[in-house]
């Protein structure tokens, strides 16, 4: 095991759109980061995708790994240091931060939190083969481009409903698929599901089996009462049932909500540890789009440059 001896100023864990830009805006300060990309998800959540519309700069858009290799690259560019690996314990409690792999410990005086968020999957084949190619987790992201198509969204609580309901103002129709007789979703919510006529509620069901080559052209649903099957042609299917933020390694560490998400001191990205940042979907429940990812990258770079400047 390798011990480095003198700490680094920053180290960033993460790698997808909050810790590259996290490592650009720190490497154009001077403060020569390094960061822990991961060993097998570097690059984050857009990896997974096609087409990213909505990142502004791209006006044609941009495939999401080309997106992040673009990231990358701008961050090695400053001299940003990357290591692909996993970070597999920390120390963030005292003035020397301690950040250690399964092989190696690091030291350094910040670290920035960027691990993200992981949705949850239903666990079917073909579902991570056609993610973007039909099989989404994110209506705000790829809803624009089911335009008078027929898809479906899995799930029965606010964002379940949140999201069909947003989804029909493309779709030519939007089944919401639950496995019970009646959906978790606020009163409010519902009521507004059901007077669309866009969306037609399919209850008792679930997701057999997702069906297609290069894209979605089916699903396949079981009656959760009946066990009956039956194909259900959709081009598009969401799924919304809920996602965990990345951050079993700080528990005891970073103060946590209840959903184990890192709390910040808003504005600031400063979490309840003197020199501790925390960035992107980790933090954020509520936007979780690339954007915002890279904003509150940015804003812990610069209150890690501030926080060093203040102990030099
Ligand atoms: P992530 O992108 O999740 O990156 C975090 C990364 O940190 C991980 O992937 C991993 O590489 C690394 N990591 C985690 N734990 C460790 C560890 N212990 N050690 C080392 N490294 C670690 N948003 C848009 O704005 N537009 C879109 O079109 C869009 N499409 C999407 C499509 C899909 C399929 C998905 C899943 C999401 C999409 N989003 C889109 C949402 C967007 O991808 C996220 O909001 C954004 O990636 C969050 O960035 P992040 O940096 O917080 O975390």
């Amino acid at each position: 095991m390798s011990q480095t001896t003198e700490p680094r100023n920053v180290i960033v864990i993460g790698s997808g759109p909050s810790g590259y830009t996290a490592a650009v805006y720190a490497a154009r300060a001077a403060l020569e980061p390094l960061v822990f990309e991961g060993s097998v998800t570097a690059g984050g959540a857009l990896m997974n995708t096609t087409e990213v519309e909505n990142f502004p700069g791209f006006r044609d858009g941009i495939m999401g790994p080309a997106l992040m290799d673009e990231m990358r690259a701008q961050a090695e560019r400053f001299g940003a240091e990357l290591i692909a690996d996993d970070v597999v314990e920390v120390d963030l409690t005292g003035n020397v931060k301690v950040v250690r792999t399964a092989t190696d410990t690091y030291t350094a005086r910040s670290v920035i939190l960027a691990t993200g968020s992981g949705y949850r999957k239903l666990g079917l084949p073909r579902e991570e083969e056609l993610s973007g190619r039909g099989v989404s987790w994110c209506a705000t992201c790829d809803g624009f481009f089911f335009r008078e198509q027929a898809i479906a969204v899995i799930g029965g609580g606010d964002s379940a409903v949140e999201e069909a309901t947003f989804l029909t103002r493309f779709a030519s129709k939007v089944y919401l698929i639950h496995r019970r007789d009646e959906l978790r979703a606020s009163k409010i919510m519902q009521e507004r599901a059901f007077a669309d006529p866009k969306l037609e509620m399919v209850w008792n069901s679930e997701v057999a089996s997702i069906n297609g080559t290069d894209k979605l052209e089916s699903i396949t649903l079981r009656d959760t009462v009946t066990g009956e099957e039956r194909v259900l042609d959709v081009t598009g299917l969401f799924i919304a049932i809920g996602h965990d933020p990345r951050s079993e390694l700080l528990t005891g560490q970073v103060d946590l909500d209840d959903d184990g998400y890192v709390l910040v001191d808003h504005p600031s990205t400063a979490t309840n540890l003197p020199g501790v940042f925390a960035a992107g979907d980790l933090v954020d429940h509520h936007y979780r789009q690339a954007i915002t990812a890279a904003g509150t990258g940015c804003a812990a770079a610069l209150d890690a440059e501030r926080f060093i400047a203040a102990l030099d």
